[in-house]
Order: structure tokens, then C-alpha cells, then sequence
């Protein structure tokens, strides 16, 4: 490029909302994930018109443009070396409609503050990521977020009932507007038609719909939500579905409606400790069928990691080695749901292997604090890593019947592969686990261990068990080798 790209941008915004300096770029170089890319510009648009600019300038200047809302992705999907779209300071309108049965967002409008203007009405936004203080709805959206309550039902993919998105070709449809499905139709004519090929082959194989079918009764966010080509009919619908967890890959989302999910006033939370971590995975259906909105899984070695951290339970420090934890909390809309829910654990407690008696709490500050422990694992073990390790927080899927099994075979992995301060944790509700693992990357050796490591967990998770690589955190630059495995 002869002329400088910081110039070449100035023709679509003004200079002070394009940044090329070096503080700017190696600043945007990072997600929450490891990897590094230093963009070679920032730009902060503030309209649909100078988003439709900033496309038909990558594709004159074959420069890939990457949207950014709140940075939080660990899979290395909101970095790149062309340039960086930052949506998080001027998309952030928050509308709530039909008495907070639903609620119209701009792309850099906080979770957490979607959910505070719903508060009133006692509703939320179904997914609920660990990382909604920060998290913004682009992101949430187009990782199709999930986290723990949330489950496979309530995230953005069953939850956004319109969206507005542009296409990289710079057309705008919006699937509120009846008129705008004729328009895909003639205006875009090429990608209606394939995706409309897609749908039929799709259809037309048993195998291939079965097995899509089977793929999302567990949280996946491999590739392209592809079942939307069962889902839905009409290829506009197909392809707004497609958007949610494409990773910005697909085009812009400009504006979406949710629909929300009840917020219930009422909760108990209770934090059971079990002999091993294998008899807490047993416990997770008998939790299930008995109501628990939540069911999180902690190992002795993630619990060990906060154990030290201020206001944490003192009995963590007394568990045995091979203790393992389950958060779970029952919510209800009245004391007497709950009661009921209470009444169904109590009915299964004799089948639970528990350390000691559960004990549950209606007090908020005594909730959160145990919130504090299952929400604080991943940034403890970033903060105690060795210097010149990276922090990688894997985020797999197994069938919840299967995950005890599953997790023993990934503690032998760990052992073959030399990963003696793993960690695991996770919504174990619906078969999604966490696991961190430190690791070095300045020796050819240390990145054959891992490349070797990652291998066995890959066949593991899709060979034997048919799980998902990704269960919430979106592909990104992580599992994209993977996609065509599982
Ligand atoms: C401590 C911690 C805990 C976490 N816990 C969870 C969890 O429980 N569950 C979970 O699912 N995730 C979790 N995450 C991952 C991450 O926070 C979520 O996926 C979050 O929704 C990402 O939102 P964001 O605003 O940071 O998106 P970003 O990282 O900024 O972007 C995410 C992707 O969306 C694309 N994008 C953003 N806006 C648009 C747009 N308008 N149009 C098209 N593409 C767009 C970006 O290009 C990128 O590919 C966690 C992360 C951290 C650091």
C-alpha cells in the first residue's frame, strides 16, 4: 500500500476516531485469550453507513477487518493484523420492549447492563457468561455466549428473535421487516441460492441431518451454527442464525431483539462437597431432575487455586486431596417453588457421596461469595502462572452421563503429557467443562508437548466421546484446525 492506511482511512472517518499510533495497536493486540496480533489500525465507527465504508475499503484493499465489542473471546477471535473495528464506545443502546418480554440492543451494549434494565421487570437476557460485567452483545451474540444457567436452550441462538446485520457485499437486512426477505432474495441472489442448496442437501441425507441434529443437544460452538439449516425454512432466517457464533465472520450485526428469559427473585445456593470428582459428576442428573438451575463443577486443584483468596470458605482448606465441589443453586419465583425444589434434594441427598451435610443459603452476600469462588478460578490461575507461561483455558462438551468417565481419561492425559497443575472446572449441567493448563511456548519441545497434548484431548473429545471442542467459547484461532474433525 503506497499510501499510508491511517490516510487512506480518514476518507471514511474523522482522524480522531482512527487510531494508528504504537501504543493504540500493541494496546488492541490482545483479547483475553493468548494469542497476539498487532492490528495496523483501530477505527470506532458510529453508524451503519461507516461500517458499509469500512467493508468495501477491506475488500478494496484486501485488508481483513475484525470487530471488536468488549475484547473478553479466550479463543483468539477478536485480534488481527488488518484492521481492528471497536464498537465498544458509541453502539450502545439499550431498549426494552413489550414490559421487558424483550429487549432491542446495539452491539456494544454491556450484558450487565441490558440485564440491570431489565431488573425491574424480572427478566434477563438468556446467555449468562461468567464475563457479562464486561462482555458486550456483539460478542455475545456472535460467540453464541452461554454460561451457567443458560444451557443450550436459553442461549442467543434460541434467544434473538430479529436481527439487523450487513453483508460484507454492504446490504442491510433486517429480519423484522417482512419486505426485506424478497430483497435478500433479488439483491443477494448468490448467497440465497447456495444457502438454499446447502439446506436441500442437508435435507435430503439422513445421516448428515441426524447427526447435526444430535450435535447441538450439547452446547457447541464448533465452526457456523449449522443447524440452523434444519431449523429454519427461509434462507434469510438460515443465515441470521448463522451469524450468531460466526465470529464476526459472516457480517456485521447492527441491532438485535432478544427475547428474555425470567430473572426469578427467589434462590437458594449451597456448596457440596464431594469424596471425588468422579461421585460429584454422578450427582449432576439426580441435581438436575430435582430442579437445580445451576449445577457448576470444581476439582480440588481449581478450588485450591482460590483457597488462599480473600473471603473464600475456610473448609476449602480442610478438603481431602481428592474432594471435588458442586455449586448449585435452586431459583424459584416463590418460597414454595423453591420449597419444592428443596424437598425434591432432599429426597436424593442418600444417593450423593458428600464429604459433609449441604447447606443451603437464601443470604445474597453469602451467595456471592460462593459465586466468587466458581467466577474467580480462571483469573487466579493467570495471576500464579510461571513467568513466561501462557494461561490456555480449554472448553469442551461431554454427554453429562458420560462426564465422570471423560474427566478421569482427561486427568490421565494431563499425567502422560506432564500437565501436573491442571485444573477443571465448569457448567457441569450440561456436560461443559473447563480446564487450564500453564504452558511455555519459547522451545521447540514445549510446543510439541503441547501440539501432542491438544491431539489426544481433540480425539478424545470427538472419537470416543462425540462431544463439542468448543462449548461456549466460540472456535476463534484455537480449535479452527479442529473444525473439520469433529
Ligand atoms: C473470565 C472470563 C470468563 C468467561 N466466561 C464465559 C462463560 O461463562 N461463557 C461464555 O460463553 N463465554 C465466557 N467467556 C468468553 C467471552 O467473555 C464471551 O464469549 C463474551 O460473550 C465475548 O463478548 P465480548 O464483547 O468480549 O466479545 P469480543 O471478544 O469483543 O468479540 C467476540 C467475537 O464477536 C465478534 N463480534 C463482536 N461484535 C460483532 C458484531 N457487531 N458483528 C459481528 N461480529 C461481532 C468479534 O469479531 C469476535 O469474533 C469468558 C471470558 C473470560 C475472560
Amino acid at each position: 500500500m503506497d499510501q499510508k492506511i491511517g490516510d487512506l482511512l480518514g476518507a471514511i472517518l474523522p482522524a480522531d476516531r482512527i487510531k494508528t499510533g504504537l501504543i493504540d495497536l500493541v494496546a488492541s493486540a490482545s483479547d483475553a485469550g493468548f494469542y497476539y496480533l498487532r492490528p495496523q489500525a483501530v477505527v470506532l465507527p458510529v453508524s451503519e453507513a461507516e461500517v458499509i465504508s469500512l467493508l468495501a475499503f477491506s475488500k478494496q484493499h484486501h485488508i481483513p477487518i475484525v470487530f471488536r465489542t468488549a475484547g473478553t473471546s479466550l479463543s483468539g477471535q477478536s485480534i488481527t493484523d488488518g484492521i481492528l473495528v471497536d464498537l465498544s464506545q458509541h453502539w450502545n443502546k439499550i431498549t426494552i420492549e413489550n414490559s421487558g418480554e424483550q429487549v432491542r440492543v446495539k452491539p456494544g451494549a454491556i450484558g450487565a447492563n441490558v440485564n440491570t434494565y431489565l431488573k425491574k421487570y424480572q427478566r434477563k437476557i438468556g446467555p449468562d457468561p461468567a464475563s457479562i460485567n464486561a462482555a458486550m452483545m456483539g460478542g455475545i451474540i456472535s460467540n453464541n455466549a452461554s454460561g451457567m444457567c443458560c444451557g443450550v436452550t436459553k442461549n442467543s441462538y434460541h434467544t434473538v428473535k430479529y436481527i439487523t446485520f450487513i453483508l460484507p457485499n454492504g446490504k442491510r437486512y433486517n429480519t423484522e421487516l417482512p419486505a426485506d426477505y424478497e430483497r435478500f432474495e433479488k439483491e443477494s441472489a448468490p448467497i440465497y441460492d447456495q444457502l438454499k442448496t446447502l439446506r436441500d442437501s442437508i435435507l435430503n441425507d439422513q445421516a448428515v441431518y441426524d447427526k447435526i441434529r444430535q450435535k447441538y443437544q450439547t452446547k457447541n460452538t464448533v465452526g457456523y451454527s449449522v443447524n440452523a439449516f434444519i431449523d429454519f425454512k427461509e434462507p434469510m432466517d438460515v443465515l441470521a442464525h448463522l451469524l450468531i457464533g460466526a465470529e464476526g465472520t459472516l457480517g456485521f450485526i447492527a441491532e438485535a431483539v432478544l427475547e428474555t428469559v425470567p430473572d426469578y427473585p427467589e434462590k437458594l445456593t449451597g456448596m457440596l462437597y464431594f469424596t471425588d470428582i468422579y461421585s460429584a459428576c454422578q450427582a449432576i442428573r439426580p441435581l438436575t431432575n430435582a430442579g437445580a438451575a445451576a449445577v457448576e463443577l470444581m476439582d480440588r486443584a481449581s478450588m485450591q487455586s482460590i483457597e488462599n483468596m480473600e473471603s473464600m470458605p475456610a473448609v476449602i482448606k480442610t478438603l481431602p486431596e481428592n474432594a471435588a465441589a458442586l455449586l448449585v443453586e435452586f431459583q424459584g419465583n416463590t418460597q414454595d417453588e423453591l420449597k419444592t425444589q428443596m424437598d425434591a434434594f432432599l429426597a436424593i441427598t442418600n444417593e450423593l457421596s458428600l464429604l459433609q451435610e449441604a447447606e443451603f443459603t437464601s443470604v445474597a452476600s453469602e451467595q456471592a461469595s460462593f459465586w466468587k469462588v466458581r467466577k474467580g478460578m480462571f483469573p487466579a490461575v493467570g495471576a500464579v502462572r510461571a513467568s513466561g507461561t501462557s494461561v490456555i483455558l480449554e472448553d469442551v462438551a461431554f454427554p453429562v452421563d458420560s462426564l465422570g468417565d471423560a474427566i478421569t481419561d482427561l486427568q490421565i492425559l494431563f499425567k502422560e503429557h506432564g500437565y501436573t497443575r491442571a485444573i477443571i472446572f465448569g457448567h457441569a449441567k450440561d456436560g461443559n467443562i473447563h480446564f487450564v493448563v500453564t504452558q511455555a511456548f519459547d522451545t521447540p519441545a514445549e510446543i510439541e508437548r503441547y501440539q501432542l497434548f491438544l491431539q489426544d484431548v481433540v480425539d478424545l473429545v470427538v472419537k470416543k466421546y462425540n462431544g463439542a471442542l468448543k462449548a461456549e467459547h466460540g472456535t476463534g484461532r484455537n480449535m479452527a484446525p479442529f473444525v473439520e474433525t469433529e
